[in-house]
């Protein structure tokens, strides 16, 4: 892999790749860009299988992350960090502690927080070498059930976009991923009088769950999940699933969930999706409440203003679905322009000099 071309090709500021053979700790650090602020990204533990694949994926997280919270009205750049392991096995308070000194090498311009097999309790472990880490117990908490309630939101403006009526009891849903935020999206479905929910997960654990709390969900395989006949396809799993094999089988007029970097190669399948006539809510507009949530704590955690704050991605989505229509294009290049505009204004009046 070159990776001086690829940092090049989006203009990726720096990937910082460390470990500790004590703790078995390996993983990669990318800041993607900071020109709004600090870069705000997750962790993710992830089993993969070999440097490439990690490191293409913390480049594409690290990335998204810049365009999430310029999007989300955010005063942070983007930056990501994955680990490499099995998280059942890895994870140690010494494992999280040794990452939080690598962290607190980068002296503030990362600051991370949850993702995909990392939680609460990691993050404090992290706390105790470093500040720059959100997410934690007792303040903003865990992120997935307010990333949950943004996609939500972001699945209600999709319906309002596509249906003209954005009540949830009306539709059908296929859910990918039952873990921490498809298991909360499915809790405010059902709460909002949903009936009709098929979902797919790989996790037994996860599927006992899901079976405990909502018999009346229907389990199907997970190469099944896309070709099910509903309104909506709700991906809440891992990135890259949106792709030539995928797109052509699904059936769900609208795409919106809370995975990240879903579309395998972002402008071909964004370009698939409109021309197959599915309406695709953009990853990093929809799957922003968490994000959203931690940057509070950094300012001063009150959660009904962060509960007004996740709200707005309705009304961001319309915007962007109305760019979209406007200018004949998919919305994900659309939503690429709006974060675009965002940094480049921004960029603009740092060009005024003041005094420290
Ligand atoms: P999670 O690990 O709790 O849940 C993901 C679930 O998907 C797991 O249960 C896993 O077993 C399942 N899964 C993996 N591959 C699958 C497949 N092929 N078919 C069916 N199920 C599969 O993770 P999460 O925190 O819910 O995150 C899910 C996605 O949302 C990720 O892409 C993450 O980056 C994104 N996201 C999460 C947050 C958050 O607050 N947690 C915020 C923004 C974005």
């Amino acid at each position: 892999m070159k990776i001086f071309k690829t940092m090049e090709k989006y203009d990726y500021e720096q990937l910082v790749y460390f470990q500790d053979k004590e703790t078995g700790l390996k993983g990669i650090i990318c800041i993607h860009d900071t020109t709004l602020g600090p870069a705000l990204g997750g962790t993710r533990i992830w089993n993969y299988k070999n440097e490439d694949d990690a490191t293409m994926d913390v480049l594409r997280l690290a990335r998204g992350m810049t365009y999430k919270n310029a999007a989300a009205g955010l005063n942070l750049g983007g930056g990501k960090t994955v680990l490499i392991g099995d998280a059942d096995k890895v994870k140690s308070e010494a494992y999280f502690r040794s990452f939080g000194r690598y962290v607190e090498s980068l002296n503030g311009r990362y600051i991370t927080a949850e993702d995909v097999n990392t939680t609460t309790k990691d993050m404090s472990f992290i706390n105790m070498e470093t500040d720059h880490v959100v997410g934690l117990e007792g303040k903003s908490g865990n992120p997935s059930p307010i990333t949950a309630l943004g996609a939500f939101h972001g699945i209600k403006a999709a319906l309002k976009h596509r249906f003209d009526c954005d009540d949830i009891s009306k539709y059908t849903y296929a859910v990918q991923g039952v873990g921490q935020t498809g298991g909360y999206l499915i809790d405010y479905l059902y709460e909002a009088g949903a009936t009709k929910i098929y979902y797919a997960e790989i996790n037994p654990r996860n599927i006992k769950k899901m079976q405990e709390k909502y018999p009346m969900a229907i389990l199907v395989e997970p190469e099944e999940i896309y070709s099910q006949e509903v309104d909506v396809f709700v991906p809440c799993a891992l990135g890259g699933i949106l792709n030539d094999k995928t797109i052509p089988v699904i059936k769900a007029q609208i795409v919106a969930g809370t995975a990240n970097n879903v579309l395998s190669n972002e402008k071909k399948h964004d370009q698939m999706l409109k021309d197959a006539n599915i309406l695709y809510a953009p990853d990093f507009v929809i799957n922003a409440g968490g994000v959203i949530n931690v940057y509070h704590e950094i300012h001063g955690y009150n959660k009904e203003v962060v509960i007004k704050d996740i709200e707005k991605i309705y009304d961001r989505l319309m915007e962007i679905f109305k760019i979209a229509k406007e200018k004949n294009i998919p919305t994900q290049k659309a939503a690429n322009i709006f974060a675009e505009q965002r940094i480049k204004k921004i960029h603009n009046i740092h060009k005024t000099y003041l005094p420290k």
